[in-house]
């Protein structure tokens, strides 16, 4: 293996300017950029790891210069900054991270350059150029750097005919838990059945199954404010489209391709709240990607009120039979179902049932049960698909006339 005198020797025969000199010492030396460390290999005759010191860089180290393997991109610097600055002036933003794709030239002389000199200390041109120019907006937007989620990420083509800037705008996520209060309309947006979406007379032209959803009331002062070309909703789980949720049912609203970030939820919420008698949301906040996939995966439990109408009147002692509910119930996939979703035995857990007779033939239950049980089922048995069931233990037909959802797990 070579020594760092001995790889600089070698190198010098190559003319390369510091940035490319210096690059193939990338990783020695600490807060030191590769044209400083180029021009203090260039100095020092007798060079060794520890010289790479901010001590040891000559006055005249200075950024820019021309070579083979760079071809003079480290001049353009100022360049790319402009570009890059009129590319995020319409942006909200406050982190960001740059990409490169250098030249193909570039990439090839690189290439040549360590199959001929190794790979030990160096570091990718690309890697050079977007810290740089990372550098440099940070200075000149009053922004950072975030490797991990920034805001925006901005790719400069270098390659020949391309000298663009191209984004990519993260979404801006909002976190938030909903109520609904109506037994008309869905969470998200459904397509007509009869036309898919394209309009129909049966939808009214609209393309819709529904007029509304919980989506459609909650998402437009959001996409106002923020400028997105469009929300997507992540519910965490849903309700029927009959049943009311009173348990505020967690959601994150993305944003997609948002002008602006810095909105005042607080604001917004009550926009919606008071836009409608629907929905209503509440505990908003700016949240994380990784908690679309939380929500979506929590299997939460829940308790429902169910109001039930029993086709035989059943006497108040008999009701005592509805107390067998609780423990595992056995639900083959429901007959209502997707036709398309296996059919299959699922076994759940009923934890408590509370009853109340409400009138003939009509009584109204309290059920907590384990993430995904099918409460419509439970008391129908759905011709004895779901076991036990209300109407098995009750020897009538029994159905559920409305169903809420009155408490969800967090
Ligand atoms: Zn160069
Ligand atoms: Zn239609």
């Amino acid at each position: 293996m070579l020594t760092v005198k001995e790889k600089r020797d070698r190198l010098l025969e190559e003319d390369l300017c510091d940035h490319c000199l210096g690059r193939q010492f990338a990783k020695l030396g600490h807060g030191l950029e590769n044209y400083e460390r180029g021009a203090i290999a260039r100095e020092i005759e007798d060079l060794d790891e520890d010289d790479f010191v901010r001590e040891n860089i000559p006055e005249d180290a200075e950024v820019g210069g021309e070579c083979e393997v760079c071809q003079g991109v480290f001049e353009e610097l100022d360049r790319y900054t402009e570009m890059l600055t009129n590319a995020f002036d319409r942006h909200d933003l406050s982190t960001f991270l740059i990409g490169i794709r250098p030249p193909e030239e570039v990439v090839e002389a690189e290439e040549e350059l360590w199959e001929e000199h190794g790979i030990e200390w160096t570091e990718p041109i690309k890697t050079e150029l977007s810290r740089l120019l990372g550098k440099r907006m940070e200075a000149e937007l009053d922004i950072k750097v975030d490797f991990k989620r920034p805001d925006i990420m901005a790719v400069v083509d270098m390659r020949e005919g391309k000298d663009r800037v191209e984004l990519q705008v993260n979404s801006l996520l909002v976190y938030g838990q909903y109520n609904k209060y109506s037994r008309e309309i869905p969470q998200t947006e459904w397509h007509c059945r009869n036309c898919r979406g394209n309009g129909c007379e049966e939808c009214d032209w609209t393309g819709k199954q529904y007029p509304t959803s919980v989506q459609e009331e909650i998402q437009p002062p959001f996409i106002r404010e923020t400028n997105a070309i469009e929300a997507k909703f992540h519910g965490g789980g849903r309700e029927d489209v009959d049943a009311r949720c009173l348990g505020k049912r967690e959601f994150v609203l993305e944003l997609v391709e948002p002008l602006e970030r810095d909105i005042d939820l607080e604001e917004l919420q009550e926009e919606v709240n008071e836009s409608q008698d629907n929905v209503e949301i509440f505990n908003l906040r700016f949240a994380e990607k990784d908690e679309i996939e939380d929500i979506k995966q929590k299997h939460a439990d829940k308790t429902y009120r169910a109001k039930v109408k029993l086709e035989e009147d059943v006497a108040e002692e008999e009701l005592e039979k509805l107390e067998e509910l609780v423990g595992e119930v056995e639900q083959r996939t429901p007959h209502r179902v997707d036709q398309r979703r296996a059919d299959k035995v699922r076994r759940r857990e009923v934890y408590s049932v509370d009853w109340e007779k409400t009138g003939e033939g009509e009584i109204e239950l309290e059920v907590a049960a384990e993430a995904g049980t099918y409460i419509k089922e439970l008391v129908s048995s759905d011709e004895g698909r779901t076991e036990p069931s209300v109407a098995g233990l009750l020897g009538t037909e029994a159905e559920v006339e409305t169903l809420d959802v009155i408490e969800i797990e967090k």
